[in-house]
Order: C-alpha cells, then structure tokens, then sequence
C-alpha cells in the first residue's frame, strides 16, 4: 500500500548509515510499490556534489548493499531520478535556501538527522530559522540518544525546542523487525499464551545478543561507549519491555509506550554480584579488543550479561537475564521464554526435564517457535521427545515477498506518522536513570573487565551467573 507523497531530507545522506541502510532500503520499498509517483529523497551532506554525482554514489551504493534480487537497470534508474543533493553544513548558513527551495507544500515533509548527536540542535534551529519544518514535519534521530540521563535529557530539550514530541522518531532497529512484531501479535491476539504469561507459569527469560563482529573501525566511539551503552541501554530493554509489558488497551503508540515505561521504572537496581562485564581476548581467531579499539589499557566491556527483576506482581521472582558480546561464536538474537517444569509426570521411566520455551530469535534468521512436548512417534511405547512448533508460518501465509527489513518499515511508519515502534523521550530516559548507577559503579570501582576469548560464549563468570541459579544459557548458535 503507497503511503502518502512524501519529501524525505537525509542530512548525513552520504554516510555509512545512509549508504549502508536508508537508501538502499528506500529503494526495496520503491520496488514494493510504496513510494508514491512523486515522492523525493533529498541527500544533505556538508562536501559538494551535483545530483547526478549523488545519484552516482547511491547506484553503487544499492549495488553493494541492496540486498534484493528483483532490482533491475530501469528501476533503479527510476528510483535514482527521485533522488536529490544540497550540500550544507548543519552548523553554517549555506545551502539553507536552495533546500527551503526544494521543499514543496502539500506533502509531508521528514528529515531524517544521520548525523552525530552534537548536530541535531544546529539542525533543529536552522530548520525553523528558515522555514522548512513545519507543524506536521517529522525528525527522524539515531541512536546513540545521549551517553547517560543528563545528556539524554539535555538533548530531548534541545530537540523539544523546536519539535513537539510526536513529531519526533527516535530509532531503536531492533523494534522494526519482523519478528518483534509477530511477538505483539502472539502475545495479544491469542487466548493461549497471556493467562500462561506470568511467575505462575514462566521460570525465568533470557535475552541473548550475540554479534561475531568486533569494534573494527568504530574502535575509538566504542572505546568511550561499551556494551551497556551500546546494547543494553536500547536495544535489549526495548526488547525486555515488549516482552515483559502489561497488555496495552489499545495498539497504539502512545498507549504501548506507557505499558514500556511502566517496566522499566519497575526494573530493580542491580547488584554488582548480578552482572558480569567482559571484554574479548586474542585467540586464534583474532586479536583482541585493546588491539582493535587501539587502545592498551582500556578497560571498556565488549560483553554483558546481568540478571534483573521487575518489581511488580507480574513477574515476582521471575529473573531475567541478559547477555551481549562481540566477537563471540555465532551472530544469534533471541528471547526465550523458559517455562516451568512439570511438578509431576505420568509417564513411567520418563526422566527428562520437558520444558516449553518460546523461542523469539531475531538475527539471523528471524521466526519464532515453541518447544512442545509430543510422543515419538512410532511403535516404541510413549516415548516423549521435544519438538518446535513452528510460529513464524511463513509457508502457510504464502509469505513469497521478503519481508522488508528494520529501516525500511520503520522509515515508511514515520511517512504514515505512526510512532508504536518508537521510543519517547521519557522512556529513554528512564533507561539511562537505570543504567547510569551501573556504569557509575564500575567507574567508581576500576572495575576490570572479565576476558573472554575471541570466538567463545563469553567470560566463564557470565555461564556462573546463570549456574548457580541452577539455570543455563541458551546454546549461542
Ligand atoms: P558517517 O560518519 O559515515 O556519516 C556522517 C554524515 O554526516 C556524512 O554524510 C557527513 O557528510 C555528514 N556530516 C558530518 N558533519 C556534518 C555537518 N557539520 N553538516 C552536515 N553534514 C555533516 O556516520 P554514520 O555511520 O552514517 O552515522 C550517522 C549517525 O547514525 C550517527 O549518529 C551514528 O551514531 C548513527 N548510527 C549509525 C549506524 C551505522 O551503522 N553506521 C548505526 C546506528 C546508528
């Protein structure tokens, strides 16, 4: 279904971001048919270059990073035709009127900020200065939103200056994919897994993030940032919210994001001894982090895994744990939510622990599925096995079109002005009012990272964690 015509303003529109994600994204849902006859994309960067230079740089740029078979020459001609480049430099003064040009009444306009945070109140001024953003304008802004509350704060101000908060998008990816909105969907749309969804019924959740890559050329950000800055502030408690909310009255934007900030201000503070930092080692499968981030003594995590409550009636004494690394043995994403046991079984010499657990997996290859437990089929007697059930449907659904990745949904609900899978200023920044005391104590500490070798599962203190809970990780696979 097209969205409603649209001028879309990329500033940082020559980026690794926008080269690497928007642009070619725009171009999947070109290709869908959603962008309207005379929708337009307006790259805005600080060096000089004519449209046809900047249709140029995205040809090769879909080339490298489009992704989809179905891409051929004349539509991709077609695409690059929507295309337009002004050169400014948000913190100057040139190039503001030839863009306020450009723009055209009638259709929505959003300007999509992929640039460094300490430009988006440069652009949030020059903007109104001259004109170019108006009531129903949308922003769109990137992660990282602030390095603790206080600068969390300080730049929902800044942007609050300018815009009303429905009008701004913040970006967390992880809430764009398929998958997490298929979670919503089972959750809320049957009748089999809410009454189930509770310490009544569920032992304990595991978050898991695990990436192969290390901090490659972004060494010198990560270095100041660190795992919990990095992940677990965002995409992890988003995750965590979505899982863990109350049901929402309605699926509204607003209305699911009170149910979000509603958990994380039930999230208890944690305890030293209930998290573990790491920070990867050389091994034979790579050098280690203080090589990478080019640093000797650094003593930034690459890796976290904590163990957290919320305090509410909900999930009373149903612990949640959370782990995410670099350079670890697999890239995997998944929830899982791990059942209870069985208080009793029937079945004579069956001595197995039988466990449901919904498997939520994100990356890489997003579905869902449910372990159940069944009898063997066959002659031998009732014999029980675990199988997953499938969730995801795909066949059944005749899902034939690939499923349109983070950035390309999200940036076509920000045309649709529908912030559900946005996170509002209150809720970041009571995510960093959680997160802060945590980076604080370590700061104040000296704490050391654990090492954990290039290609493993982590620091061995992170599988204790779970250990002497009587509790294990899932497999990262
Ligand atoms: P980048 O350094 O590759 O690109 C920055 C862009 O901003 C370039 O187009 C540059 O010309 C432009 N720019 C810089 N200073 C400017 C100025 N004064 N005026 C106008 N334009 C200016 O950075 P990136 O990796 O594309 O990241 C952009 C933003 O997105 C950052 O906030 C980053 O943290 C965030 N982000 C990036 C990624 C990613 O995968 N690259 C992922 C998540 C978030």
């Amino acid at each position: 279904i097209p969205v409603e015509c649209f001028d879309l303003v990329i500033f940082g529109g020559t980026g690794d971001l926008a080269r690497r994600k928007i642009l070619p994204g725009l171009f999947r849902r070109f290709l869908a048919g959603q962008m309207p006859e005379n929708a337009r994309v307006i790259g805005a960067a600080r060096s000089e270059m004519e449209d046809a230079d900047y249709r140029q740089m995205v040809r090769e740029a879909v080339a490298e990073f489009g992704g989809t078979e179905k891409e051929n020459g004349s539509q991709l001609d077609a695409f690059l035709e929507r295309l337009h480049y002004v050169a400014i430099d948000a913190t100057g003064d040139g190039g503001w009127d030839k863009l306020a040009g450009l723009m055209r009444d009638g259709v929505i306009r959003a300007f999509y900020f992929s640039v460094g945070p300490s430009l988006f109140g440069a652009l949030a001024e020059r903007l109104h200065q001259h004109g170019i953003a108006d009531a129903a304008s949308r922003i769109v802004v990137e992660k990282p939103f602030g390095h603790d509350l206080a600068s969390a704060q300080e730049l929902n101000a800044t942007l609050a200056a300018h815009f009303d908060e429905h009008q701004i998008y913040r970006i967390d990816h992880y809430l764009g994919k398929e998958t997490v909105q298929n979670l919503m969907a089972v959750r809320f749309g049957n009748v089999l897994f809410e009454p189930l969804w509770n310490s009544h019924y569920i032992d304990h959740i595991q978050i898991t993030v695990a990436e192969t890559v290390g901090v490659g050329g972004r060494g010198s950000y990560y270095d100041k940032s660190g795992a919990m800055r990095d992940m677990v502030q965002n995409h992890l408690m988003q995750l965590l919210c979505l899982i863990a909310m109350e049901p929402p009255s309605i699926y509204d934007a607003d209305t699911v994001r009170d149910e979000k900030l509603k958990v994380i201000r039930a999230l208890q503070p944690v305890e030293p001894h209930q998290i573990v930092r790491g920070q990867y080692d050389a091994s034979s499968e790579g050098p280690s982090y203080r090589e990478d981030a080019e640093n000797p003594r650094s003593f930034t995590e690459s890796f976290v895994a904590m163990k957290c409550h919320i305090a509410n009636w909900r999930w009373a004494k149903v612990p949640f744990y959370l782990r995410t690394g670099k350079r670890m043995k697999a890239r995997s994403s998944e929830i899982a939510v791990v059942f209870k046991d069985l208080g009793h079984t029937i079945f004579e010499g069956d001595t197995a622990r039988h466990r449901n657990i919904l498997s939520i997996r994100l990356q890489p290859n997003e579905g869902m599925d449910l372990q159940v437990t069944i009898k063997e089929p066959g002659p031998g007697g009732m014999r029980l096995v675990d199988v997953p059930l499938d969730m995801t449907f795909a066949d059944a659904l005749g899902a034939d079109q690939e499923a349109p990745d983070a950035y390309e949904r999200l940036i076509m609900d920000v045309i649709r002005g529908n912030q559900t899978l946005f996170m509002r200023g209150d809720e970041v920044e009571a995510a960093w009012a959680w997160t802060d005391p945590i980076i604080k104590g370590w700061e104040a500490r000296n704490d050391v990272p654990k090492l954990y070798e290039v290609g493993s599962a982590g620091p061995d203190d992170a599988l204790m964690l779970m250990h002497r809970d009587g509790r294990r990780w899932r497999e990262i696979k």
